[in-house]
């Protein structure tokens, strides 16, 4: 196995696995088998308010089904507080964070800007507050291995995500990276409606003294109404008895070209099939929509 990539595919467990998410982590999972390199699974549970422990079972057993398997035990953030809350406490202490007392109504109200200052005084650590990142108003440019040279601009203090929420939960934009990082993730795949977050991310890998992985961003799998597939568009779960099926339209998607005997074969050699034949130059790049299952 290659020591130089290391990949993983992280689903935060709102809902079961549906197409969308299977073709995101097969796309992670070819290209680190294609490039013999290690493949991890990590369980983003951030935010208990909306994720349930059964997503979490048929995450992973829709993964399995589909052969799907991780190199290491599956990393669980909700396990990982003491991490996300000293990389908070080091970036409040050089100032990179700030603790924010505006609702997002306020913030709307300003144009993003904080109307309490929260960037110049420090709330009291009584006060509910989040914690924001501060980042740093430059032109963010970076190579997708896909979409090519990206050059997105970020805003100090409108852009500023939150790392803490008010109610005690760490954020997406904070966990991601510490655990990327921790990790040793070299190489991300993933869904291109998480461009976006990719230079806050950039800024934060910097603050943290660590080198970015390279991006390859593939398009979102969208329904008959054009919405990206999910739970709040009611996107239907896997059928994991027919995983063949799956991954085969799971490929198609990706640009690759199954042969079609394939989908009778079981998923471990589905997947050496497309470790072997695996052309990331083949997806494309607008979205997809989501083949008829009839
Ligand atoms: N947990 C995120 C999601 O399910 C993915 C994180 C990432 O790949 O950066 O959308």
């Amino acid at each position: 196995m290659s020591a130089s990539y290391r990949g993983r595919f992280a689903p935060s467990p709102t809902g079961p696995l549906h197409f969308g998410s299977l073709v995101t982590g097969l796309a992670s999972y070819l290209d680190a088998r294609a490039r013999d390199g290690g493949w991890l699974v990590r369980i983003e549970d951030l935010d208990p308010l909306r994720e349930s422990e059964e997503a979490v079972t048929l995450i992973l057993r829709s993964l399995e089904a589909h052969g799907l398997q991780g190199d290491e035990p599956v990393r669980f953030q909700s396990e990982r507080h003491d991490a996300y809350e000293a990389t908070v406490d080091k970036l409040l202490a050089c100032h990179k964070a700030y603790r924010c007392i505006c609702s997002r109504k306020e913030l709307n109200e300003h144009d993003g800007q904080h109307p309490h200052h929260c960037l110049e005084y420090r709330h009291s650590p009584e006060h509910p507050h989040a914690i924001r990142l501060r980042l740093e108003s430059r032109l963010e440019s970076w190579t997708d291995r896909l979409l090519g040279a990206q050059n997105l601009k970020v805003c100090a203090e409108l852009d500023d995500p939150v790392i803490k929420r008010k109610e005690g939960f760490y954020a997406y934009q904070l966990a991601v990276v510490v655990d990327d990082i921790d990790q040793g993730v070299t190489d991300i795949v993933r869904g291109s409606d998480l461009l976006e977050t990719t230079p806050a991310q950039l800024q934060l890998y910097r603050l943290l003294g660590s080198e970015a992985p390279s991006y390859l961003h593939i398009p979102v799998i969208i329904n008959t109404e054009g919405q990206k597939l999910s739970k709040q568009t009611h996107a239907p779960p896997l059928i994991d008895d027919q995983a063949g099926a799956n991954l085969c339209r799971a490929l198609e998607a990706l640009g690759q070209q199954p042969p079609r005997y394939l989908s009778q074969e079981s998923p471990e050699r589905i997947l050496a099939w497309g470790r072997d034949h695996w052309q990331p130059s083949q997806i494309p790049l607008t979205s997809a929509a989501m083949p008829d299952y009839a």
